[in-house]
């Protein structure tokens, strides 16, 4: 959920540039919510001193959020333009979705935005045309290197040239802010091309049907299947509508050229078992995507069958374990192979260990590291790093902290001078919603307990005009003994209203109030829990 500010000028005056405008994905611990966004209050409040929202790469923790907060920032979009073209694809899926005047400057390209000179300085990454930022000020050269890793080789995209980084270093760099997600693994990964022989191999060895899942903007993964599937006489197949999404976009770009052109979905049907190879969303588990409904046999067009082969070329995310597991498990069951990056190298990552980072610094020599996108060990890991690389400060953040990097007096050292507010908001349906909204307390708890509806009707002398009428959802028929809840409930709703003094009948209130208590307290005496209850009085 990558979000980013860079201010220049004094309290009164200054001026911002946001870098990136990601979304998370939302766990079981907020259900029914897809999506989580970072909170723009803050930037709402200072709108009109926004010069320019920059992003760099199309990935979702850094683009996603655009079509939902663009509008309340309301500012120029800078980007690049496989990146924009992505972005302008997605907008254009969502109905309704607001106009987002884009900036498309060339990679390798520079422009002026506000106070800032911004230069796109291309970086290897797992989605084509991925950048770092330098960021040219009066106080100086600032590095934003956004997600990057090193790969002479990476078949589609960026590569992350030495020369160019050697040279900002030359020039002198203030500060570099910097991906730390691999800052707990040594060495330096592998390149794209390895993973491409690889799956060269296991398709070479396959006797039936192949399906790859990887995730969808992974253009280089997708080509290095398609060039393995080729160098087996096999056709390839797109199963998903991200997967089509990025690869239209990728064509229009030219990044598939010399490729053949992939067959439909529907060719899968009728192309020999030992002539295709499937390549398919829903690498974490996503109960939606192509994978998981082919795992429960319920995808229209596409089946699997025993001795075929599944791929998983992908890292599963913390949190999706169980998800992908599940779906392993299940294809295992039916007969059909798993390979996965437990057993074959047919992965690699998009970010930096740390022998990149070493090569980093080397290159950079910044005075300042500020260790960012990764969980508090990963930053703490890249901040020993940094130290260890002879760096003079490292400041440490969490969200929301406002550090001075640079100030016209120069007795000034970096450190944290504000703490701006920060949270999240949830995409719930079509509508965003605070984090501390009620309703997802409260789908919590029906999650757990369940709900009873109680309606009465009472006379205005406070007698029952007839029968209560009692709903249960998501509570057990019976209790241990036997006895069916729906009783025990209404039960305690007539010996309650027995027990109410006349004057406490009359008032709907007092009756709603006092069953409330009864029905839960009855509940909770033969169950154990006490689910929310909802009592409604009509009086006739
Ligand atoms: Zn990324
Ligand atoms: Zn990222």
């Amino acid at each position: 959920m990558n979000l980013g500010i860079y201010g220049f000028g004094p309290v009164n005056r200054r001026q911002w540039l946001v870098v990136d405008l990601g979304v998370s994905f939302a766990g079981p611990d907020v259900p029914g919510v897809d999506l989580i966004m970072p909170d723009v209050r803050f930037l709402e409040k200072q709108r009109e001193n926004i010069v320019g929202l920059v992003l760099t790469h199309g990935h979702e923790d850094h683009v996603g959020a655009l079509v939902d907060l663009w509008p309340r920032l309301g500012c120029p979009v800078y980007t690049t333009p496989f990146t924009a073209a992505l972005a302008e694809a997605r907008r254009l899926g969502e109905p309704g979705a607001p106009k987002i005047p884009f900036h498309v400057v060339p990679s390798g390209g520079r422009v002026t935005i506000g106070p800032f000179d911004v230069e796109f300085v291309p970086v290897a990454h797992s989605i084509p045309d991925s950048h770092a930022l330098a960021l040219r000020t009066p106080l100086g050269l600032f590095v934003h290197t956004g997600d990057w890793k090193i790969d002479p080789t990476p078949v589609v995209g960026n590569v992350t040239d030495p020369a160019r980084f050697t040279a900002l270093g030359e020039e002198g760099v203030r500060a570099i802010i910097c991906d730390s997600t691999n800052a707990t693994r040594d060495g330096v990964s592998p390149s794209e091309v390895d993973v491409g022989a690889v799956l060269t191999e296991i398709i070479r060895n396959a006797r039936n049907r192949v399906a790859v899942t990887t995730f969808a903007s992974n253009v280089a993964r997708i080509r290095s299947v398609a060039e393995a599937a080729h160098a087996n006489g096999r056709e390839v197949v797109l199963v998903g509508r991200a997967m089509e999404r990025v690869i239209t976009v990728a064509r229009e770009q030219g990044l598939l050229n010399g490729l053949p052109a992939f067959r439909s979905v529907e060719a899968y049907g009728y192309l020999p078992r030992d002539k295709v190879v499937a390549i398919l969303t829903g690498s974490q588990g996503e109960p939606r995507a192509a994978l998981a409904r082919i795992a429960d046999d319920d995808h229209p067009e596409i089946a699997l069958s025993p001795g075929d082969t599944v791929i998983f070329s992908s890292r599963t995310i913390p949190g999706n374990e169980r998800a992908v597991n599940r779906i392993i498990n299940a294809l295992i069951l039916d007969g059909v192979e798993v390979v996965t990056d437990r057993n074959a190298l047919i992965h690699v990552s998009g970010h930096p260990r740390r022998g990149e980072m070493e090569q980093m610094y080397g290159w950079l020599r910044p005075e300042i590291s500020v260790p960012v996108h990764g969980e508090p060990l990963h930053l703490s890991e890249h901040a020993d790093l940094a130290r260890r690389m002879g760096v003079k400060h490292v400041v440490r953040l969490v969200d929301g902290d406002l550090v001075r990097l640079a100030s016209s007096d120069a007795s000034l050292g970096p450190e944290v001078v504000d703490e701006l507010p920060v949270g999240r908001l949830l995409k719930d349906g079509h509508v965003l919603i605070d984090s501390a909204d009620r309703a997802i307390q409260e789908r919590r708890r029906l999650s757990v307990s369940g709900i009873i509806s109680v309606a009465v009707a009472m006379t205005a002398k406070g007698e029952l005009a007839g029968d209560p009428v009692i709903d249960l959802s998501g509570l057990p028929e019976f209790d241990s003994r036997g006895k069916e809840i729906g009783e025990v409930i209404e039960v305690a709703v007539l010996d309650c209203l027995d027990g109410l003094p006349k004057p406490r009948r009359r008032d709907p209130d007092a009756v709603s109030e006092s069953l409330t208590r009864a029905v839960r307290g009855a509940v909770n005496a033969v169950w154990g829990k006490k689910p929310l209850c909802h009592v409604l009085v009509i009086t006739v």
